[in-house]
């Protein structure tokens, strides 16, 4: 049994006999007393971890940022000192079997490059530790299969980085869609792209998997999909962009265009590539439309408008909500809005998107 399903049990086990006996419904938000954070551990301490999930570990209710696995002793260190854990909670990628035996961490967070993601979210669930893998949830769908297995069979949660489940704009995207509010829906756009001045491993076909597309275009992807109320796309038609940077892409595209068939006949309309400096997504329906004109899938200073006006709402921390609804879902045993097959589904269609390009054909989507 998982240490922090013990925590809760023997807690509220506590307070049901000091009541008396009394039986409490297990929903620990509705009392005062608040259950312990959860703690959550980095893997990987690059420009995701270091600019964006660790600062907003400073600011969450539900988990704190507890200890790291890094190649970097110096570095762990660092973050020890940088963000109140103790040394003990510094790990390498070599000792994470070892994380089973920490109680102070209740959760994984895997952020290292693409092809690496599979490999450390299974050390993480053999470690007894519920996961949230950052996105692309892997390389191919075999890699997927293989995390989903190892979280059942250690019955531990997983969840993917899908921030944008919980930002405001694309909550109402999603309640748009849902609800019809702009009618059927006719149209999609989206364009994602920022320049690649040099190598990287998001180059490098055995770090990252593939180019742009698993990058990037996965926001398109996936946005599409919240336009079409969650349906994936039935067939794909894909080309790559010509290659303008040789010496950088050698072994992974540097864009591609392509297009999705929703079911009801909607047609996607999308783009990405290292070639280029755009964030912009656009849903339109029979009776209006959504255009985030701006930074449309970005952490913040998204400017979105829609047939009816502009959007304004609240900046909201989209990796603070997300890490906290995923501590959240641990301690209250709730499924999370971004599990697993998710992330699944989104790889299945990248991989018919290169195919599309590969052949020139028309593929059929299978999720
Ligand atoms: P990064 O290059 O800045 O960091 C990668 C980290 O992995 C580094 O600390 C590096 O030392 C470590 N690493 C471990 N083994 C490695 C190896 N063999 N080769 C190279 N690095 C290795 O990358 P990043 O931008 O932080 O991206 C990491 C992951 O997070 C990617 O999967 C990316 O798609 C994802 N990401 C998600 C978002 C989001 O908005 N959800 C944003 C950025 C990145």
């Amino acid at each position: 049994m998982k240490k922090s399903s013990i925590d809760r049990r023997s807690f509220i086990s506590r307070l049901s006999m000091s009541a008396g006996g009394l039986m409490l419904a297990p929903q620990l938000h509705l009392l005062n007393q608040q259950p312990r954070k959860l703690g959550i551990a980095l893997v990987g301490l690059g420009t995701y971890s270091t600019n964006q999930l660790a600062p907003a570990l400073k600011q969450t209710q539900y988990c704190k940022l507890a200890g790291v696995v890094t190649g970097s002793k110096v570095k762990g260190e660092q973050w020890a000192k940088d963000y109140g854990f103790p040394v003990k909670n510094i790990y390498g990628y070599d000792t994470m079997s070892q994380l089973a035996d920490n109680r102070d961490i209740d959760i994984i967070y895997v952020v290292t490059p693409n092809a690496l993601h599979a490999e450390h979210a299974i050390a993480a669930a053999k470690a007894g530790k519920h996961v949230i893998c950052e996105k692309p949830m892997a390389t191919s769908v075999a890699e997927c299969d293989a995390i989903i297995s190892a979280c059942r069979a250690a019955k531990v949660k997983l969840s993917i980085g899908y921030r944008l489940h919980f930002d405001p704009y694309h909550k109402e995207l999603m309640r748009l869609a849902k609800e019809k509010d702009f009618g059927v829906l006719s149209k999609i756009n989206g364009d994602r792209g920022f320049v690649m001045a040099s190598k990287s491993w998001r180059a490098d076909k055995k770090l990252a998997g593939g180019g742009p597309l698993l990058d990037l275009g996965i926001y398109l992807i996936h946005g599409a999909s919240m336009a079409a109320n969650g349906a994936a796309p039935l067939a794909v038609t894909a080309k790559y962009h010509p290659v303008t940077k040789p010496e950088i892409f050698s072994d992974v595209e540097e864009g591609i265009s392509w297009n999705m068939e929703f079911p009801g006949g909607v047609v996607a309309d999308l783009q990405t590539s290292y070639q280029h400096s755009k964030d912009y997504f656009k849903a339109t329906g029979a009776k209006g439309w959504i255009e985030f004109k701006e930074h449309a899938f970005t952490y913040k200073g998204l400017v979105v408008e829609t047939s009816r006006g502009p959007l304004n709402y609240a900046p909201a921390y989209q990796q603070a909500l997300q890490m906290d609804d995923f501590a959240q879902c641990v301690q209250l045993n709730k499924q999370t809005r971004v599990p697993g097959e998710l992330g699944k589904r989104d790889i299945a269609i990248i991989k018919s998107i290169y195919k599309a390009a590969e052949t020139g054909d028309k593929v059929v989507v299978k999720v």
